[in-house]
């Protein structure tokens, strides 16, 4: 049996432990919640405000230049392209995952179109995050193409002659299953496809290397792993074979080859440039830029590979406890125990209360979220830039004591909000 002493043990010899002093962490809450927000970078807030004051403030519409406004999705593109195995110069961040789907989608289905005409399918994972199938499904419509959702072996099956584009969540959302990309990507090769990787759930929170995969395109969150604060930009990258053929169908002035020529006419600029559409929000890109630090900061530590194997660790944990300390609860797992398809989270289910069991939790200051199923779905999420295993042995116990003493009954928690 684990016991509290042995987790205390685990954290004297980490040895990425001084970099939860890198965030603002509220006094008594365990945050499981790093994979739907990431929590505040404590150098944030001086940032932003600096921005406001002085490069807003006094520099005006100057600091486009003095204060790097104008290349900073570049700049930060180049450090994201670190954490997912792209180079330098072939990621941007930008708009949000929603809208860079759109983007690579098109693209990836204009080059299919030009290059293998009889292709009109999209396959996807009926399990895939709604947004991209929404997003899929109207661009499928618009452009005559047949949207195919399936779910585990057969998707692999599914890839044949008529398959154009296969895009998948490489990190499930719901049940933090994760696909073996390297493996699909070669498989829908085989067929003739082109690849999409939706790295939301990916990108700082596992290795990724998209170049070894030789996937064809790549979106990802930056609000997640990245840390980068509500809403923050998202990011694409476009392997380099297809980055110059077609215009993404977003053909702003950002995207354009001389942008302050404003010439009447779209000349797209080379390389992932073009898939910039306007102007960018600059505070939010600040903000992004706070959060990505915090992963860098990382870098001389082991950088993602120590990450990744102390969020296994931390995953591994949990699994353990949870399974030691509340049996006879009605409790299951939905994340597999596998490492290799294992994302960054622990999906834990029951069949009656989970919505109100995970109410019971925050209001214990144990931050995890609900996912609506059959059955439903506790979501814990683990980072190891902050947490501890301590903070592991202290979530079981709060989720031990809300089951033992059926505190998750009260009417309180069984009140529905509208973000779950
Ligand atoms: C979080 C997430 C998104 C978010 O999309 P937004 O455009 O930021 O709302 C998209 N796809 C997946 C798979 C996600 O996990």
């Amino acid at each position: 049996m684990t016991r509290l002493q042995d987790c205390r043990a685990l954290d004297a010899q980490d040895p990425l432990r001084a970099l939860r002093d890198l965030f603002t962490l509220p006094e008594g809450v365990i945050y499981l919640d790093g994979n739907s927000l990431g929590p505040l970078p404590k150098a944030a807030p001086d940032r932003i405000a600096r921005a406001v004051r002085e490069e807003w403030g006094e520099g005006l519409i100057r600091s486009w230049n003095t204060a790097g406004w104008f290349e900073l999705p570049q700049r930060l593109g180049d450090q994201i392209a670190t954490l997912v195995g792209a180079r330098p110069g072939e990621v941007v961040a930008t708009d949000s995952t929603s809208i860079n789907l759109f983007k690579v989608l098109s693209a990836a289905l204009s080059i299919a179109r030009a290059d293998a005409p009889a292709r009109r399918t999209v396959v996807s994972e009926r399990s895939n995050f709604p947004t991209d199938l929404y997003i899929a499904e109207g661009l499928c419509r618009e452009r005559g193409f047949t949207l195919q959702l399936l779910e585990g072996e057969q998707i692999r099956s599914a890839l044949a002659d008529d398959t154009a584009v296969l895009m998948l969540t490489h990190v499930n959302y719901r049940t933090g299953a994760m696909h073996d990309m390297r493996a699909l990507t070669r498989t829908a090769h085989a067929a003739g496809a082109l690849v999409i990787w939706d790295l939301a759930h990916s990108a700082g929170a596992v290795e990724v290397d998209l170049h070894a995969a030789d996937a064809d395109f790549a979106i990802g969150c930056g609000y997640k792993y990245l840390n980068g604060g509500p809403g923050a930009p998202a990011f694409v990258w476009v392997h380099p074979r297809h980055a110059d053929r077609f215009w993404q169908p977003l053909s702003g002035w950002w995207g354009h080859a001389t942008p302050f020529a404003f010439t009447p006419d779209y000349q797209p600029a080379p390389g992932i440039q073009r898939y910039l559409c306007g102007t960018q929000p600059m505070l939010s890109m600040i903000a992004l830029e706070c959060g990505l630090a915090t992963l860098l900061a990382a870098r001389p530590l082991g950088g993602m590979a120590a990450l990744r194997r102390k969020s296994l660790a931390l995953t591994d944990l949990f699994i353990q406890l949870v399974e030691e300390r509340c049996e006879g609860y009605g409790l299951g797992l939905a994340t597999p125990r596998e490492h290799a398809l294992r994302g960054s989270q622990v999906c834990l289910t029951r069949e009656v209360g989970a919505y109100a069991i995970v109410q019971a939790l925050v209001a214990r200051g144990v931050i995890g979220d609900f996912r609506a199923g059959r059955p439903d779905i506790l979501r814990f999420g683990f980072t190891p830039l902050y947490l501890r295993f301590e903070d592991v042995w202290h979530a079981v116990e709060h989720l031990r004591e809300v089951l033992s003493e059926e505190e998750w009954q009260r009417p309180e928690f069984n009140r529905q909000h509208a973000v779950t």
